[in-house]
């Protein structure tokens, strides 16, 4: 097993004597091992008859989705069931996360006045009653595109009045309270916002992004009548389950009541690449440790990602 100059995770013990792993770094070899079996199988093609309902849905009114975007492993799965993500405010990305094969850049346009429409007409097409929003990262516009979410909201409504909405949204950097404020008036909602992953690995993973912040942003949604807060991280980045574990009580203490967490795939040669694949089995664990925490709803194994069955109460 390679694992490049990375070095190992470091086991449990050995973090609470001290041992911390090296940093990531972009461009920093290949994965640190051979994708296991219980990823690849679980991949497969998996397209269901949906599939073409849902491919024309979102193309026919030439929305972006993060299931492509971001080289999802589930999209043949999640649009064969007939869903799908949208990804609102454009295609292109004002930060550039170590982790995300979104393009990154200037936008240099302001949010589309017509993509809140196309986004409810195609959800009416693909006959859905719970509808996940997401959107690029736009530090360019004033509201960081808060506005759109919640125009977005009202369109899907307006045709659809029980319409299920969940959004995952940025942290909306410097304008976080009028953000909870533009959004938080369209609650009922589930409001998620990802950590991604543990404080230590912020630089390499999220550079642009700070942890205190996103906590701030999901303390804020929580407090809102009718908005249920939501996080994900994706494990395999070099974090330790200890770290993983305070990460998860630090949402618990921010009121996040549901919770998602994933296997890091590295989408794109130029990304991070994968320090190691996570054995269902801990997953597992984690999962139960959550449900110990209080979480309402949470799901946790290598291929869970935070929209991934995000309409299924839990069980
Ligand atoms: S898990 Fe989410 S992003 Fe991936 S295909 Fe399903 S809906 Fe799209």
């Amino acid at each position: 097993m390679d694992r490049q100059s990375a070095g190992p995770v470091p086991t449990d013990r050995a973090y609470a004597e001290g041992a911390r792993p090296e940093p990531l770094r972009f461009h920093a070899g290949p994965n640190a091992e051979r994708m296991p079996a219980w990823i690849r199988y679980a991949l497969g093609d998996g397209r269901q008859s949906h599939f073409g309902r849902t491919a024309r849905a979102v193309h026919g009114r030439e929305l972006v989705t993060i299931c492509e975007e971001g080289h999802c492993p589930n999209r043949g799965e999640c649009w064969g069931r007939g869903t799908a993500t949208f990804m609102i405010l454009g295609d292109t990305c004002t930060r550039a996360c170590g982790f995300c094969s979104v393009a990154t850049g200037k936008p240099g346009t302001p949010a589309d006045s017509t993509e809140a429409e196309r986004v409810a007409v195609a959800a009416e097409e693909m006959g859905l009653a719970y509808v996940v929003l997401t959107s690029v990262n736009r530090d360019d516009l004033p509201d960081g595109g808060a506005g759109q979410f919640a125009a977005t909201v009202r369109a899907l409504r307006a045709r659809r009045a029980d319409m299920g909405v969940e959004l995952l949204t940025p942290d909306f950097r410097k304008v976080v309270d009028a953000a909870v404020a533009t959004i938080g008036a369209e609650a009922p909602l589930v409001w998620g916002h990802n950590v991604e992953t543990v404080p230590r690995l912020y630089r390499s993973v999220r550079p642009g992004s700070d942890y205190a912040r996103s906590l701030y942003v999901l303390e804020r949604a929580a407090g809102l009548g009718g908005i249920e807060a939501k996080s994900s991280l994706m494990l395999g980045l070099g974090e330790t389950e200890t770290e993983v574990l305070a990460v998860m009580r630090d949402l618990r203490g921010a009121g996040v009541s549901r919770l998602a967490l994933g296997q890091y795939l590295r989408p794109a040669r130029d990304r991070l690449p994968v320090r190691e694949y996570v054995h269902p089995d801990r997953f597992a664990v984690l999962e139960a440790a959550g449900r110990e925490m209080g979480l309402a709803w949470i799901k946790a194994g290598p291929l869970v990602r935070s929209s991934y069955h995000a309409e299924e109460e839990q069980g």
